[in-house]
């Protein structure tokens, strides 16, 4: 299973002399296994690169799973080139109890308001369903299930398996526990964090959102985002071999990221890297 970064900014895309080693696009990732279809995890501006690379490919079957509908994770839809493709079918999870609710929450912003696109004129077929949190995603091939996140109007992570491989995609949440207590306060797990580590467990690698470092959290508690002593604290709980810190803050500038990089680079338990816009990682 091969997982690809075309954007890993957290809240808005940040282009620039700054961000041109680590990569200034919004959060979008692609997962491919073989000849399934690929799976596509949040639509953020990195997504219109990938969709160059999909119609180039003339793709004709996408999977796209959302974790919510915050900006930076919807922005790149109406970019999305094989959206265009007459004949092609996209599957689209969105997290919401009712398919129809699912539904209109992409019609919301695909109504000729805020992008010319409107929903009903897209030439691709759509098939739009809820993702309810805690539940089995039904996608041809892969093997996906999902779980609630602590993040302002709600946030979804999946766990996806393919090829006896295990990875998740963790983003946008905030710590599941209060300052000094749980993991990262060497704590036993609080009910929340049991949920997610359960969640964690068997997975190879994850990505995880840590867009803040401590201090910033702190000052930011119900932002919805995390930091990387926690992600880590977490992943070395659910027995993780590789951690991917990923939704990188916007003031973040390329040095910072290098240094942020340098200072995990002798973790072991979980190993630790930072998503990279273009990085290709094999699970
Ligand atoms: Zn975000
Ligand atoms: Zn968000």
């Amino acid at each position: 299973m091969d997982v690809t970064f075309w954007g890993v900014r957290g809240s808005i895309p940040i282009p620039g002399t700054e961000t041109t080693r680590w990569g200034g696009n919004s959060s979008c990732v692609e997962v491919r296994h073989g000849d399934l279809p690929p799976l596509v995890l949040d639509c953020g501006t990195g997504a219109r690169a990938l969709g160059q690379k999909l119609a180039r490919e003339h793709t004709r079957r996408v999977h796209l799973l959302f974790s919510h509908l915050h900006a930076d994770h919807i922005f790149g839809l109406p970019f999305f080139l094989p959206l265009y493709a007459p004949g092609a079918h996209i599957d689209v999870g969105v997290p919401a109890y009712l398919d129809e609710e699912a539904r209109e929450r992409i019609g919301r912003y695909l109504n000729g308001t805020f992008h010319p696109t409107r929903l009903r004129d897209v030439p691709a077929e759509l098939g739009i369903f809820a993702v309810r949190a805690g539940s089995r995603v039904p996608l041809d091939g892969w093997e996906v299930t999902s779980v609630r996140l602590n993040h302002p109007g709600g946030s979804v992570g999946y766990r996806v398996t393919a090829g006896h491989r295990t990875f998740a995609y963790i983003t946008d949440t905030a710590p599941f526990a209060q300052p000094g207590q749980g993991v990262a306060a060497g704590e036993p797990p609080t009910p929340a964090e049991k949920r997610i580590i359960a969640f964690l467990e068997g997975c190879r690698v994850v990505v995880y959102d840590t867009m803040y470092d401590k201090e910033e959290y702190l000052e930011k508690m119900t932002w919805g985002h995390s930091y990387p002593e926690y992600a880590v604290a977490l992943c070395r709980e659910a027995g993780v071999e590789q951690l991917v810190l990923f939704h990188h803050l916007p003031e973040a500038a390329d040095d910072d990221l290098d240094a942020r990089a340098a200072r995990f680079a002798s973790s072991t338990a979980p190993r630790v890297v930072l998503a990279r816009e273009g990085d290709t990682l094999e699970v």
